[in-house]
């Protein structure tokens, strides 16, 4: 579904994504794990058409994107939930998850998604018309999340979404990854919970300095102490 080859990215001079090559086959969980500063935000941005200065290939269903101006890849299916959550101040969450609709749609259909989408996240069910920034961390990560599925992406590059939520939403937050997948989307996640996003993957990516070092199915990396030391330990 996503094929990455030779994926090149630089911040002024520096190098800092340098020939990666991976893929996410439809309906896969994949993970791309590494120490910070590894390259993986960067990865994403790329990949999104975010990074002003980028060479190589994007496939997405057997268009290239690499080249295309971002919107592009929201038309196409394939959605991007960055590190900073971005909800908006002064709106509900009913009314930021209607902002993740693709503009055009009606309001029986707005209503109809809202509804559909608050079933698979409960906690945002409770809270439709409180507003999206005064809930916790994890909450609103849960509705960027849910703000991203709202226009029924194929796929969608999640950021470091445990980064700095209380534990008993990270179990939620993976818990939500296995429906989503069972749902049918595809995911492409950057975590550092490496243990907790192994267990939820079908394969990972290791980068070290800007590049692919390793790649294995998740329960084999889970089981590879070794490698998660020498690339993982933060
Ligand atoms: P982290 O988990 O810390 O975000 P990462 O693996 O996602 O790490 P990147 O954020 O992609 O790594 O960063 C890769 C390298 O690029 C780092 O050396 C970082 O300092 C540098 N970098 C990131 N963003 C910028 C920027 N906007 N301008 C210049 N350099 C940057």
């Amino acid at each position: 579904m996503l094929v990455v080859d030779k994926l090149n990215a630089w911040y002024d001079r520096s190098h800092v994504v340098q020939d990666v090559g991976f893929e996410v086959r439809a309906g896969e969980i994949v993970t791309l794990m590494g120490r910070n500063g590894a390259g993986k935000t960067t990865t994403l941005r790329s990949i999104m058409g975010l990074v002003g200065r980028r060479a190589g290939s994007v496939r997405f269903d057997g268009r290239e994107l690499l080249g295309e101006p971002t919107p592009t890849r929201y038309h196409h299916g394939l959605a991007y939930v960055p590190e900073e959550r971005r909800i908006v101040p002064g709106l509900s969450v009913r009314e930021n998850l209607q902002l993740g609709l693709i503009a055009g749609a009606r309001r029986a259909e707005m209503a109809r998604m809202v509804d559909e989408i608050a079933e698979t996240f409960p906690r945002l069910k409770e809270r439709l018309d409180q507003e999206g920034t005064s809930m916790s961390g994890g909450e609103q990560q849960m509705l960027a999340i849910a703000r991203a599925m709202m226009a029924q992406p194929k796929m969608i590059l999640l950021d470091e979404p445990s980064e700095g939520i209380m534990p008993v939403l990270v179990d939620e937050m993976f818990e939500l990854f296995a429906r989503m997948k069972a749902r049918g989307t595809t995911l492409l996640l950057v975590e550092q919970n490496v243990e907790r996003a192994l267990r939820v993957s079908d394969r990972a990516y290791i980068l070290d300095q800007g590049r692919v070092v390793h790649e294995g199915r998740g329960a084999d990396l889970l089981a590879d102490a070794q490698i998660q030391e020498r690339y993982c330990a933060v």
